[in-house]
Formats: structure tokens, sequence, C-alpha cells
């Protein structure tokens, strides 16, 4: 964890495999994931050590699917069927003991966000899964009762610590790591901004959902200074067009009209057509209360 802390940075959140499986430890290979297996448990430790969640692309169905359980805690699904698999023993000691673990999840192909420290909270062999907090807070959250507070609580934690980090840099590799609007390429000013906003029912964390947006760009989109056609050009609201301002508004927003937005190269990753009409009418019925 002390070398992860060391290797991600805010420009590069991911590891790729190979930093992972060449890892050295005093002086002697010790890989941080499993060569095939999901569950990592080395054999001089008595516990298991990472998690790993195999990148699926959004048209595939996950191999694991880690749900949200009904106390806001993720769930991890066994290997196989065997309770008593050595990774599956490894990973209920891991709970007894309350060492922290590494959750590895997969953003593309080979390429990993690790998530850490996370802990085993609960076994539950019935279901062939575990229940992983992903924070101090989390650790305290009872599996078996616990109020709705605490529940939604736990949920938006789940949601904050995993889901949204991993669409973030799903959307940014779909985009090359590029403003959609403006190509900047600095990672610490982009964000994945997301066309049906997540908190609705169609605001789903899928790719198509999704737009890289640079910091300014990704405003102006939420606060309707700008909006996307259905045909993927930038419209400036025209008020915006009219005032004389600095080179932020001149370059970075009165120069965007009419751009072509760029998108991904394939096509399930590209803008969902319906999602970017719903969000374009949205935007023109902002403009109504606009005084030209
Ligand atoms: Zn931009």
């Amino acid at each position: 964890m002390e070398w992860l802390d060391k290797v991600v940075t805010d420009e590069k959140q991911v590891v790729h495999r190979e930093e992972l499986r060449n890892f050295v430890f005093e002086g002697e290979p010790f890989p941080l994931v499993d060569r095939q297996l999901g569950i990592r448990k080395p054999g001089r430790l008595p516990a298991a050590l990472s998690i790993l969640t195999t990148y699926t692309s959004d048209n595939e169905r996950p191999p694991y699917e880690d749900a949200i359980g009904s106390d806001g805690l993720l769930r991890y699904k066994y290997q196989g069927h065997d309770p008593q698999l050595y990774t599956n023993v490894g990973l209920r000691e891991a709970f007894h003991r309350g060492v922290p673990l590494i959750w590895f999840f997969g953003v593309g192909q080979s390429r990993y966000l690790p998530i850490y420290p996370v802990w085993i909270v609960a076994d539950e062999p019935e279901k062939l899964q575990v229940a992983v907090a992903l924070s101090a807070d989390q650790r305290k959250t009872s599996t078996s009762v616990s109020t709705p507070i605490e529940r939604r609580y736990a949920t938006q934690t789940s949601k904050r610590r995993l889901h949204q980090p991993v669409f973030r840099e799903r959307v940014l590799q779909a985009y090359g790591n590029s403003c959609a609007i403006c190509h900047l390429r600095h990672s610490s000013l982009l964000d994945a901004a997301h066309i049906i906003p997540d908190h609705e029912e169609q605001g789903i964390p899928a790719v198509s959902n999704g737009l890289t947006l640079c910091k300014i760009h990704h405003a102006a989109y939420d606060h309707n200074l700008l909006g996307i056609r259905p045909n993927l050009t930038v419209h400036i609201r025209s008020d915006i067009l009219l005032v004389v301002d600095g080179p932020m508004l001149k370059h970075g927003l009165q120069e965007m009209h009419d751009a072509h937005l760029s998108v991904p190269r394939r096509k399930v990753d590209r803008p969902n057509p319906e999602a970017i009409a719903k969000r374009y009418a949205r935007f023109m019925t902002s403009q109504l209360g606009q005084v030209e």
C-alpha cells in the first residue's frame, strides 16, 4: 500500500497488470495479483492480500457482479462454488484477522484502479460472497441490523469510493484522456461528466452516459452555459456569445460555438443519442428564461 501511494498520482491513477505482477518485496518477486484468479492469497501470508474485478466493456456482462447489498456495503463473490477453496479461506482469514486488503478494479485491458485499504466485514458462505468495507466508517456498518440513515450513508460511501472513480477512469480512457470539446489533456483538470445526472434513473454509470470534459466545460455544461446538440456540436448560450471578457471566455467558450465533439473510437462508448437529446431539450428550456 505504501508502494501504491508512490506510484498512484493525480495524473496517473491506474496501475498496469505488469507492474503488479513484477512487484518485488524484500528482494524477492511478490506479485500483488494472481496470475489467473481474482483473489490473491500469497503462500507466505495467512490471509488474502488483494481482490480483483476484471474489466468488462459496457456491452458485456461482468463475470463477477459486485453489487451493493441492502446494507449499503459492496459484495465480492467467492472464487467458484467451494467455500473451502484456499483463496476463499484466505478471504475469511482476512475477515477474522481484520487485516486490510487492496481491491484492484479493472477499468481497461490489464489496467486497474487500486482501491485501498478495504476490509472484509462479513462472510456470507450461503451466498458465496463476502461484504467489503471501503472506509473506516463503513467497517462500523452492521450487515445485519442497520437503520435507513446508516444504509444510505454506507451506499453513498460505496459509490464515492468505488463507483465514481471507476466511472471517471473508464470515461477518461474512452476519450483518450482529453476534453471532448477543447482537447485539453491534463488529467487533473478533467472530469467524467454525466449526460443524465446519476441521481436520476437513466443516469447510469455507463461510458455512453458520460463525457470527458475539462473543469470549465463541465461546469459550463452543468450550468447550461453550453449545450450539446443531437448532432454532437457545441451550442454556447447566446448571451455568452455577446459578452466581451478575457481569453478564457473568448477562446474557452465563445470560440467553441459549433465545434464538433470528439467521441470515442468504440461505438459502445459513444454518447447515447437519447440521453444527449434529452439533455439538450433541458438546455433549450433553460434558455427560455434568459433575457436576450
Ligand atoms: Zn474543455
